[in-house]
């Protein structure tokens, strides 16, 4: 396997803690015991890969991000899942195509590649629907390098421009940097939009750049607006701007985030994407801010 995929000294992702996840935890406080907290068709994400059936979804517990607004706090910040092995996720990826999933989205699953990678491998034979990359967007271009062959759809957040928001928010000051390159990456592997020929519908290769507005950043969405038009080569991806911020009682510590985003804020993005031609992708329903996008985190599908 590529050496950047490994957990002995763990450079998976842009922290580079150094660590071996065998004996000792790094940022991401999660050891390379590999833990998730759900596995099930789930009808939230963009309609190109929900479709009708739903996308296969498999939820990790960790990141190597830890946003302070996260809705899927007791994963991301307090690890909750339970630990299970290669060979059990790739039975979980068997079992969520059986169900009728269109695809199986790996949400947050950067600081266990080695794993994910390796039951991909044991899945390979049986496995016939895409693999959706779904992260935060804070990625080492390296990781991602050595990703390719493997992962069809890549659906990364890009979340700021501003490195100070950033370092605020996410404890993450190169984020933009990173997300950036990262993004151009997946741009590069995937070669721009594929769609499923049996159904139209559905995506089976390329990139859903998301972006979700918060409150008091439009200005940030906007110059996260020009950076992408004027870098990234135009209809080779899809841009899905959400308007869901929801606060979570952390968000209290932070009173100009705790609140939803206002009709007027979610508005000035929009038509700034739209007047530059970013036409191509989804736009969300400010009454779109419901608590229904956070599955219950029961380890559904986690057990046969
Ligand atoms: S995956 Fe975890 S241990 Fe590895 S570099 Fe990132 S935060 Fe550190």
């Amino acid at each position: 396997m590529n050496p950047a995929i490994s957990y002995n000294a763990c450079t998976l992702c842009p922290r580079m803690c150094g660590v071996d996840r065998r004996r000792q935890t790094g940022y991401c406080k999660m050891s390379s015991a590999l833990s998730i907290a759900r596995a099930t068709l789930h009808m939230w994400e963009e309609p190109c890969i929900s479709g009708t059936a739903g996308s296969g979804t498999v939820f990790f517990s960790g990141c190597t991000l830890k946003c302070i607004f996260c809705q899927n706090y007791p994963l991301s910040h307090e690890g909750f899942g339970k630990e299970i092995t290669v060979s059990r996720l790739s039975d979980i990826f068997l079992e969520l195509q059986e169900q009728g999933a269109h695809n199986i989205n790996l949400v947050t699953a950067t600081h266990y590649m080695p794993s994910v990678l390796d039951a991909l491998d044991q899945a390979k034979p049986r496995l016939s629907i895409p693999i959706v990359y779904n992260c935060g967007g804070y990625e080492r271009v390296e990781t991602i390098r050595a990703l390719e062959g493997y992962i069809d759809i890549y659906l990364p957040d890009l979340k700021y421009y501003d490195n100070a928001i950033a370092q605020k928010y996410s404890s993450a000051g190169n984020y933009f940097s990173c997300a950036s390159s990262a993004i151009k990456e997946m741009l590069r592997q995937t070669g721009g939009l594929t769609w499923d020929l049996g159904n139209p519908q559905l995506l089976s290769k390329g990139v859903i750049i998301r972006h979700m507005v918060l409150p008091g950043m439009k200005d940030d969405s906007i110059r996260l607006l020009h950076w992408i038009k004027e870098t990234l080569p135009p209809h080779q991806y899809l841009l899905s701007l959400l308007s869901q911020y929801t606060p979570c009682f952390h968000s209290s510590a932070y009173p100009e985030i705790n609140r939803r985003i206002t009709s007027y804020e979610y508005n000035k993005v929009v038509d700034t994407a739209l007047a530059l031609g970013l036409d191509e992708g989804y736009l969300q329903k400010k009454s779109s801010a419901k608590e229904e996008y956070t599955p219950p985190f029961d380890l559904s599908g986690v057990e046969k």
